[in-house]
């Protein structure tokens, strides 16, 4: 289940700076081969993300039971929500797939556009 993407081309396996370096990028060029290649989120992600906040909002309501001030919740609140978006920040890069790029995908750019 938790596995870093490899290159779609000739298997080059990236480590997960990487793939965080990598995260905002549309295309990416395989430092190996030099081939591009997309990248795509897998589908389990999005579902681990969802559990992920309900855990979050689970323990903040816990916390909100817990202490009877409102102010003195403020604290664990914020740290809870924290850590639930570094979790999900962490295990992001073992949720991406790297996909080949289709050539019929690719956005034509109209030459007159000026
Ligand atoms: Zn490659």
């Amino acid at each position: 289940m938790f596995k870093l993407p490899v290159c779609p081309y000739c298997n080059t396996v990236y480590s997960y700076k990487d793939v965080k370096n990598n995260r905002n990028k549309k295309e990416i060029e395989c430092y190996h081969c030099k081939n591009k290649f997309k990248q795509r989120k897998i589908i389990g992600f999005s579902v681990l993300a969802a559990i992920l906040l309900v855990i979050a909002v689970v323990f903040n309501l816990i916390i909100l039971n817990l202490t009877a001030e409102f102010i003195t919740s403020i604290i664990p609140l914020m740290a809870v929500s924290l850590v639930a978006v570094l979790l999900f920040m962490i295990i992001n890069p073992f949720f991406t797939e790297y996909k080949k790029t289709n050539s019929k995908d690719i956005k034509k750019i109209p030459k007159n556009r000026f």
